[in-house]
């Protein structure tokens, strides 16, 4: 252009901001302003939008700044853009001050103040904005719910977005992906599949993103199934569908599976990236896959061009110690460009405790004490560790050990969806309305077990937690009474699908593997580490968690 005013500058600057070219947008605008030119509050809001889209806050505080200079800050583009600036970058009082200051609030701020808290996992003062909101649009809508999901707060999440369903505010796809997530922290299938029905009913089932969030709703469900039909039926795949699929057969513990989609993957063109490898290797680790494993490992970065970063070599870690290899692990804990975090190291203690090798557990439980003292986890398995070597003294010393420094067990507990109601089982919980009919189910299933060749095994007595100690209520563990829970109150034949928030415990492993072949059912448990598909007599993690 041989001449340029205000209204040109303007439109090339917001023009890559608009279009995600932040760093461009601010290039010129910082030209213009060494030019000295006037500014008016579009370019002000734009340039601050594109501080936002970068989380670059000290450009942003600069042109806030000079925003007050010129006087445009009263204005109410500017303060909006400035609250969203400020919610992206978490700072969220300098975001809330310019809230509270601002001449005219709009729908965008409000919103984006929703967003600012929940991003620094502040839900309550989310909430009381929400609801305290004059007008809502779908985006406020999705800023909330998806606020809960990501924060913990499925149920909470769910129950907003039922709310919303009797608006007449229009869904889009990041309200689904927020509903989705929620359904599988929480994993309730069922529910999780009247959504994916209402997704198809409302024009959504070729969006990509939606595709993978089902695709991983399904997966953390358990259902494999369910998820390796909706891939087949997805209208276009992405490397996160494709990513979401590997995953989801690597969790469920079936390797082959998982390595063969990647191998389709590659036939139809698509690149890896680290994500893929963590599905990979772990695919190998949970099937027990030592040499595919350590081939993939070394020919990542060689042929695939994704250099290994920690959660690669805590695969590694564990695939090495779950074959028994524990000094290989050990070698490649020490050599690896990283400093050790505790998964890598919670990775060997668990081989530990699989291999008995209560030596090296004790040299990795105090990395693991040192890294992270609160965590009762390494507590725990050290002490089982010496407790299955029959050491019972150190065993003691642990625990008091903990108790000393205050570390605190978590209660633990299942769970299980059935008729869309959650039903939550603590060890030896007598509250639920169908107690005598569980509880007569698991004696009855005991005297089947022991015909069969069950022994209690009181060494996981001493699992998990403290209410778990006494051997009479080895038989009703958490997930012992959810698996009755599910035998009387779902069809016969059906799957059985439970979750626990900590381990499985071994004796629990032993008795479900059982129950699979007793009751014939498929048996399906997610617990903090893994699942594990039980299905006629035996267990997809081929005893190994
Ligand atoms: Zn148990
Ligand atoms: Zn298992």
């Amino acid at each position: 252009m041989p001449e340029r005013d205000t209204v040109s500058w303007n439109a090339m600057i917001a023009g890559y901001a608009k279009n995600g070219l932040a760093d461009q947008a601010l290039a010129l605008y910082w030209e213009r302003w060494s030019s000295g030119l006037r500014q008016d509050k579009y370019l002000v809001a734009s340039v601050i939008s594109a501080c936002a889209g970068l989380l670059d806050l000290e450009q942003g505080k600069t042109i806030h700044a000079s925003a007050i200079k010129i006087g445009l800050l009263s204005d109410a583009f500017v303060e909006s853009a400035l609250v969203d600036m400020y919610a992206k970058c978490r700072c969220i009082e300098d975001a809330q001050q310019v809230f509270k200051k601002m001449s005219k609030r709009d729908v965008v701020s409000w919103t984006a103040m929703i967003s600012g808290y929940s991003c620094c996992g502040n839900v309550v003062d989310a909430r009381q904005l929400f609801d305290k909101m004059p007008e809502r649009n779908v985006f406020s809508w999705n800023a909330m719910v998806g606020g809960y999901a990501q924060n913990g707060h499925g149920e909470e999440a769910v129950r907003l977005w039922r709310q919303m369903q009797s608006t007449s505010i229009k869904m889009n796809n990041v309200t689904f992906v927020g509903v989705l997530s929620a359904c599988a922290s929480l994993a309730v299938l069922e529910q999780g599949r009247q959504i994916q029905g209402l997704v198809i009913r409302s024009g959504f089932v070729s969006d990509v993103v939606v595709g993978s969030a089902l695709l991983d709703m399904y997966s953390k469900c358990g259902s494999v199934e369910s998820a390796r039909q909706h891939f087949e039926e997805m209208p276009q795949r992405d490397l996160i569908s494709w990513n979401s699929m590997i995953t989801s057969y690597a969790q469920n513990g079936y390797g082959k599976e998982a390595l063969q989609i990647f191998e389709q993957m590659l036939q139809v063109g698509m690149k890896a990236n680290h994500i893929t490898f963590i599905g990979v290797l772990s695919g190998c680790n949970h099937a027990g896959l030592v040499e595919e494993g350590c081939r993939y490992f070394d020919s990542m970065s060689r042929d695939y061009f994704v250099t290994p970063i920690i959660e690669h070599y805590s695969c590694m870690v564990d695939i090495l110690g779950r074959a028994g290899h524990l000094d290989k692990a050990l070698d490649l804990i020490k050599n690896m460009p990283f400093e050790p975090n505790s998964t890598v190291w919670g990775a060997l203690l668990g081989a530990c405790r699989v291999h008995g090798n209560t030596k090296l557990g004790k040299q990795v439980a105090e990395c693991l004490f040192k890294l992270e003292p609160e965590n009762p986890g390494p507590y725990v398995l050290l002490s089982n560790i010496y407790s299955a070597a029959g050491m019972w003294e150190d065993a003691a010393k642990i625990r008091k050990f903990m108790k000393e420094r205050g570390v605190n067990t978590k209660p633990a507990y299942s769970w299980i969806e059935v008729n869309n109601k959650v039903h939550i089982f603590y060890v030896g919980d007598r509250s639920n309305p169908d107690r005598e009919e569980i509880y007569a189910t698991l004696e009855r299933l005991a005297t089947e077990m022991k015909l069969a060749g069950y022994i209690p095994d009181i060494n996981f007595v001493l699992h998990d937690v403290e209410e778990e100690y006494k051997e009479h209520l080895l038989l009703y563990h958490s997930e012992k009474l959810a698996v009755a829970f599910g035998l009387i109150r779902t069809p016969p034949g059906t799957p059985i699908r439970i979750f626990k928030n900590l381990r499985v415990c071994g004796d629990c492993h032993t008795a479900i593997k059982l129950i699979s072949t007793i009751a014939g059912r498929e048996i399906v448990v997610r617990d903090a580490i893994r699942f594990h598909h039980f299905r006629e007599g035996s267990c997809s993690c081929g005893d190994y968690w």
